[in-house]
């Protein structure tokens, strides 16, 4: 069943349908997206302290062995991928901000948040000029790879079979983000 398919599926499904529509939906047009993205400060917890993109954040390997779990490692420094299904992130929906779990950059919020039902933890757009991205061969097929813009970690692939208006589906690895919520610590 094609993907689309099965979200009209579930969708017509009255419990599901109540769910999916309480839900955030993206917003209708460009300006909105443009709206998330000037006011994400808005989501940020007021007692988190946050770098810049502009204070870039370059370690050795075997330091960031040290600061990073071996799942964390794996993703960040070695463009590996988590197992699907497997992030506490995929079910987050409180309001807040998701930084990097490398250095700390914050790279989405949960208004940019929507179920893809692929696994991964997904966004229909990112805090602006906080990546940067590559084109990667590993699957054949040319796929568009997007590294933090502060400490090099790669975080994902970004496609374009994603929700309107963006249509954007920034499909990121949950192990490399850290969320903080907006009422404060976790
Ligand atoms: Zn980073």
């Amino acid at each position: 069943m094609k993907r689309r398919n099965l979200l009209k599926a579930l969708a017509s499904l009255p419990l599901l349908g109540a769910w999916r529509a309480a839900a955030a939906a993206p917003p209708k047009d460009a300006k909105g997206v443009e709206e998330l993205q000037r006011n994400w400060k808005t989501l940020l917890a007021a007692n988190a302290t946050v770098p810049l993109p502009t204070e870039p954040l370059k370690l050795a390997d075997e330091e960031w062995r040290k600061r990073l779990d071996s799942a964390q490692f794996y993703v960040l420094r070695k463009e590996g991928t988590e197992r699907g299904g497997t992030s506490p992130l995929n079910d987050e929906k409180r309001p807040g901000v998701f930084v990097c779990a490398g250095c700390g950059l914050p790279l989405f919020t949960s208004e940019m948040k929507y179920e893809s039902f692929t696994g991964w933890p997904s966004f229909f757009t990112t805090i602006p000029g906080v990546f940067a991205r590559k084109k990667d061969f590993m699957l054949i097929l040319p796929r568009t790879e997007y590294h933090c813009v502060r400490c090099g970690g790669h975080h994902g692939h970004v496609f374009d079979d994603g929700p309107p208006p963006t249509r954007q589906r920034w499909c990121n690895n949950g192990v490399a983000l850290r969320f903080i919520p907006k009422t404060g610590a976790a």
